[in-house]
């Protein structure tokens, strides 16, 4: 579904992305780890687009980066993303913000679009704040608005960029809770995150990065228990 291969993206003298190559079929879900400034908010960002590379190839459900007009818009609909700051409308109730990508992108109708919207709330559990405005919301209940609101443009893949970082801690669960479910339900998904306990139980793989490059790209039991590159074991010393 996502095919990386041997990608290098510099910011300036600065090489950020070292010869990534990775796959993520089709249901998998994939946890990438890594220190502050690995690259793995930039590697999402190269996936959907939203920063270009210097040399190698990406390609999303077969269609190859770079994309542009038409078949650029038509991958970034294809590419649901959740980042770490919600980004909710604040003029926009919780439906409407949900509503506004499927009517405006994919020209779905009104009625249609607001069908799907509280189906979506409701499986992210917030149905019933389906009027309100984001800011009387909580945290944790506007990052599910926001996961609500990828769901909507029915994307073929979901990227995660730290969604619980920002988050108090009483909020992470409910919002891994939803994460869960969506990885449950087959949905392919490569997740940047720091909460290990949802490496451990709900990812296929885990990828390790450290200055650009993938170290470790193996299963979350292996990775855990038997990392085998110092930089990986020094990784997991600091925080577990
Ligand atoms: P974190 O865990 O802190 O979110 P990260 O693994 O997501 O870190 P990136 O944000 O991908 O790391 O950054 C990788 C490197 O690229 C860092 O050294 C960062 O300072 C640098 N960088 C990121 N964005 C830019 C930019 N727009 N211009 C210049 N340098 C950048
Ligand atoms: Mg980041």
């Amino acid at each position: 579904m996502i095919k990386a291969a041997a990608v290098n993206k510099y910011f300036g003298d600065l090489h950020v992305l070292r010869e990534i190559t990775l796959e993520v079929p089709r249901g998998q879900v994939v946890v990438v780890l890594g220190p502050s400034g690995s690259g793995k908010s930039t590697l999402c960002r190269a996936i959907n687009r939203l920063e270009p590379i210097n040399s190698g190839e990406i390609a999303v459900d077969g269609v190859p980066l770079p994309a542009e007009g038409k078949a650029l818009a038509a991958l970034r609909a294809d590419v649901g993303m959740v980042f770490q700051s919600f980004n909710l409308f604040a003029h926009k109730t919780i439906v409407e913000n949900v509503m506004l990508a499927p009517v405006r992108v994919r020209k779905v109708g009104q009625a249609e679009a607001r069908k799907t919207a509280m189906e979506l709330l409701e499986r992210v559990g917030i149905a019933n704040q389906a009027d309100k405005y984001p800011a009387q919301l909580s945290g944790g209940q506007q990052q599910r608005v926001a996961i609500a609101r990828a769901l909507a443009m029915r994307p073929k893949v979901m990227l995660f960029d730290e969604p619980t970082s920002a988050l108090d801690p009483e909020m992470v669960q409910e919002v891994l809770d939803v994460m869960t479910g969506l990885a449950k339900d087959g949905m392919t998904m490569l997740v940047v995150t720091h909460e290990m306990g949802f490496a451990r139980r709900a990812a296929d793989r885990v990828i390790f990065m450290a200055d650009g490059e993938i170290v470790e790209d193996t299963t979350p039991e292996e990775f855990f228990t038997a990392p085998k590159s110092e930089r990986a074991k020094d990784f997991l010393g600091k925080i577990l």
